[in-house]
């Protein structure tokens, strides 16, 4: 099959501006399928690697957060057929590493071993790297097998594409990571896209209190809607505030920061009670240096966890948040507030810069 071209967002260098063109696909190879995308959430990853937070090899197509319909299968892959709808999985698990052999697949030492890949060309025949392995800032992409998933029964596609990011993150954050309980009170730092799939998931997890916190304003209805039962305005009494809010003034049992700032992680894990947890979801830069103190530390005994991907398991996870989507649990058209094309994105980058909106979702 000769290569065919589909219009893509190209970062062709760290810092300059997404542009949407034509790019040249080639035939889908052995292991390798290749899909139409229906929908594809804007990611806060996204955004960090067209400004160098995170870095993966350039020129790329980004996006990683995708669903759509399979059109192709290459010489040895059976676990999807042609006309599957899937979910894009940016973080696939080799199965060989140490870490797939504790089972801890989201710490896969070769998650990533596909972002060096030429996936594609662009019109002028320059090498496309695929951002985070899938490069769903396209309407076509072609992948590894093992980063789609078959998306379970009754799950409309542009619902599957917010799993394979924000909702295994926020959701692994909550039940995976903090393991919150059924009674327990927790405090969400930062409403985006993951703030927000945190929301519900501490709502499904039972939570008692959930505080959401937010530098603006306007975020708080979202909250609330999500599960909110308090909303406060960031700024730099947040952390008394929370506690006031709480129980005999204890502070939180669980926060979860979804910001990746080091004054957020500080005032996350100074709201939570003695014997509190936080967990840090946000990916901020090596330039948000955290500092404590030793003895409090000790009095406060606390705990501090890192979440990489929710610490979940696509293939075991997806069934149960779809479980969750059937039953009305969990509603993710509520966490989109702009449906644009792929020329919105850049906008959609300046939106999360000002703090603005949920998720961003690109529909095909
Ligand atoms: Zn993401
Ligand atoms: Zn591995």
């Amino acid at each position: 099959m000769a290569r065919t071209r589909v219009r893509a967002a190209v970062l062709s260098a760290v810092g300059a501006p997404l542009e949407i063109t034509g790019i040249d696909l080639p035939a889908t190879g052995p292991g390798r399928v290749r899909v139409r995308l229906a929908a594809a959430g804007v990611c806060h990853s996204d955004l960090s690697l067209s400004n160098g937070t995170m870095r993966v090899p350039v020129p790329a197509v980004l996006g990683h957060e995708g669903a759509g319909t399979v059109v192709s299968v290459g010489e040895g892959v059976t676990h999807v057929a042609l006309g599957d709808p899937v979910v894009l999985n940016w973080a696939p698990s080799c199965g060989d590493c140490h870490h797939c052999g504790l089972g801890e697949v989201w710490l896969c030492a070769n998650a990533l071993s596909g972002a060096g890949d030429v996936y594609a060309r662009t019109a002028d025949g320059t090498d496309l790297h695929p951002g985070l392995n899938v490069a769903a800032f396209a309407e076509e992409t072609v992948v590894a097998a093992n980063c789609v998933l078959p998306v379970p029964d009754g799950i409309p596609l542009t619902d599957a594409a917010l799993l394979g990011c924000a909702v295994l993150t926020g959701y692994g954050a909550v039940h995976h990571s903090a393991r919150v309980r059924a009674g327990e009170s927790v405090a969400v730092f930062g409403v985006g896209g993951v703030g927000l799939a945190v929301l519900q998931s501490a709502r499904i997890a039972g939570a008692g209190q959930i505080v959401a916190v937010d530098v603006s304003p306007e975020k708080e209805e979202l909250a609330r809607a999500a599960g909110a039962t308090d909303f406060v305005i960031a700024s730099q009494t947040t952390a008394k505030e929370i506690r006031k809010l709480t129980g005999a003034a204890q502070g939180v049992d669980v926060a979860i920061e979804c910001v990746g700032r080091a004054v957020t992680i500080r005032t996350a894990w100074d709201s939570t009670r003695r014997g509190g947890r936080t967990t840090v979801v946000g990916i901020g830069g090596k330039d948000q240096q955290v500092t404590f103190n030793a003895l409090e530390i000790f009095h406060f005994g606390r705990t501090l966890s890192g979440c990489v991907y929710g610490n979940s398991d696509p293939a075991r996870d997806l069934p149960v948040l779809a479980e969750h989507i059937r039953a009305g649990r969990l509603d993710l058209g509520s966490m989109v507030t702009e449906r644009i094309g792929l020329d919105g994105i850049p906008a959609a980058f300046d939106n999360m810069l000002a703090g603005k909106g949920g998720r961003a979702l690109v529909v095909f």
